[in-house]
């Protein structure tokens, strides 16, 4: 492609970018297709000879682009959002376009502190802790890995020597723990028997006294306790881990305590929300993720340790082909993660942050907050409808409910759920609450305004006209 060629088509492909923007509303959110249909369509063998880009893109207009899932979409109330932004996404071609590779200070000196400025910058917009500093991993899924393994070194003393221990390492979390938790104790090498779920209480959060109880009843086994992982928004129900009660326990203890708040760690950006960091100043680790609620294009998870030095300690390699002569003043982020080779990450947030400044970012996260809250009081208005758990952040947990028995329930609302999807102009996802068949409706898209939630209003109250007759107040 000549510098000719890439700067048309570069042009073309900014405005497509900013038409899908305009016009993702218009399409239905979940793609239609049937598994194995895109693959059908695609030759199985690499093609021997250069393609134009003209024949590229047209299959990218009518092969790929039917077969994707639109999560920028305003009807988009399914999972926790990933919502992008314009200047995040102009952030992203350009570090694409520098193609660096951000390792060390040293392979772009630029990228090493202005990752260091923005996580600092993301510190002071949380209200967590001086003394916290950040680093940007690529999900919330490696940050809990990286606590988990800082945690596992420190209880061994940095021996890394997890298979000659006479004491077995435990882990707990709460029974609304995202999988992550269960997929990285796995990987870190604790094994999956080490970890304890712990019961939560009526509004899905770990209740403390049963966490201290397991921590005393393994310590009485010879077991050694090493990291708790608590949940600020947890995924089923956005449910608050009570930090105060669990890090003195974790104190008490001498245990790690990790905190995973992937998707509600943007909420603290609002000081009405700060409740939810009661406690912060007892936790070892914080992870939240900018992909998840905060305009920042997937990837990028922001992980802060009060102890730098335990995690570089971790992690730190000293091989003579990475050593430069301003090592002892600089970060060299190759040592804070389990990448060697790092993306540039800060760019984005950096674009972000200022485009919108953190008062831009807190009406939005506001403005989600106050349509989850009147979209649940219509529910409540409606008695086909009962509501699960509390609504802190942006999430409503609900269900219909007309009194036939549970399992009858779970039946009824899994056909329910279906027809709302079927509209294809919003999409939902479910989860199991005590063993309640739930619906979720997550509002987070910075498309998404009230009128799109007074629409999906309108479907699902449909779709419960259609299952149980029309509403009685
Ligand atoms: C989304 C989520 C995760 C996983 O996040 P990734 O960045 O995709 O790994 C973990 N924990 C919670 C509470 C989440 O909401």
């Amino acid at each position: 492609m000549t510098p000719d060629e890439f700067k048309k088509l570069g042009y073309q492909l900014v405005d497509w970018v900013s038409e899908y923007l305009t016009k993702v509303g218009d399409y239905p959110v979940c793609s239609s297709l049937q598994p194995g249909e895109i693959k059908e369509k695609l030759p199985a063998q690499p093609p021997i000879k250069a393609e134009s880009m003209a024949d590229i893109f047209q299959d990218f207009e009518k092969v790929i682009f039917p077969g994707m899932t639109h999560w920028q979409h305003p009807g988009w109330f399914a999972y926790f959002p990933a919502n992008n932004s314009p200047p995040s996404i102009l952030a992203e071609l350009l570090t694409a376009g520098l193609g660096a590779q951000c390792m060390i200070w040293k392979t772009s000196p630029a990228a090493a502190e202005l990752e260091e400025v923005v996580c600092d910058w993301l510190r002071q917009m949380l209200a967590l802790p001086k003394g916290f500093v950040g680093v940007i991993q690529d999900t919330a899924s490696t940050s809990t890995l990286v606590a988990l393994l800082t945690a596992r070194e420190k209880a061994t003393a940095f021996q890394s020597n997890i298979r000659g221990m006479k004491e077995p390492l435990c882990v707990y979390a709460s029974q609304e723990a995202h999988s992550s938790v269960e997929k990285d104790v796995k990987i870190a090498g604790y094994g999956k028997e080490s970890l304890r779920y712990i019961p939560t209480d009526e509004n899905y959060a770990l209740i403390p006294e049963l966490l201290e109880q397991a921590i005393e009843q393994d310590k009485k086994q010879g077991l050694t306790p090493a990291c708790v992982v608590a949940t600020l928004g947890t995924t089923s129900s956005g449910a608050v881990d009570p930090l105060e009660p669990i890090g003195k326990i974790c104190q008490r203890h001498k245990i790690w305590l990790h905190v995973d708040a992937a998707y509600a760690g943007t909420a603290a950006l609002l000081p009405e929300k700060r409740w939810i960091l009661e406690g912060v100043e007892k936790v070892d680790s914080f992870v939240f993720n900018p992909h998840k609620w905060m305009l920042t294009n997937f990837d990028c998870s922001a992980y802060f340790v009060k102890d730098k030095e335990a995690l570089i300690k971790t992690f730190e390699i000293h091989p003579e082909y990475l050593k430069t002569g301003v090592d002892a003043v600089v970060n060299n982020y190759r040592d804070w993660g389990i990448q060697l080779g790092r993306r540039f990450r800060a760019l984005k947030l950096w674009f972000v942050i200022r485009t919108y400044g953190v008062e831009g970012i807190q009406a939005l996260i506001r403005k989600h907050i106050a349509l989850a809250q009147k979209f649940r009081e219509w529910l409540e208005a409606d008695s086909r409808f009962e509501i699960l758990a509390p609504t802190h952040f942006s999430l409503v947990c609900f269900r219909l409910n007309d009194g036939r028995n549970e399992a009858a329930l779970n039946e009824l609302n899994r056909i329910f759920h279906d027809r709302i999807n079927q509209s294809g102009q919003i999409f939902l996802t479910h989860t199991s609450l005590k063993g309640k068949y739930t619906l979720r409706l997550v509002v987070g898209s910075r498309t998404t305004e009230e009128k799109h939630v007074q629409q999906a209003w309108e479907i699902i109250r449909q779709a419960a006209d259609a299952l149980l007759g029309g509403g009685k107040s």
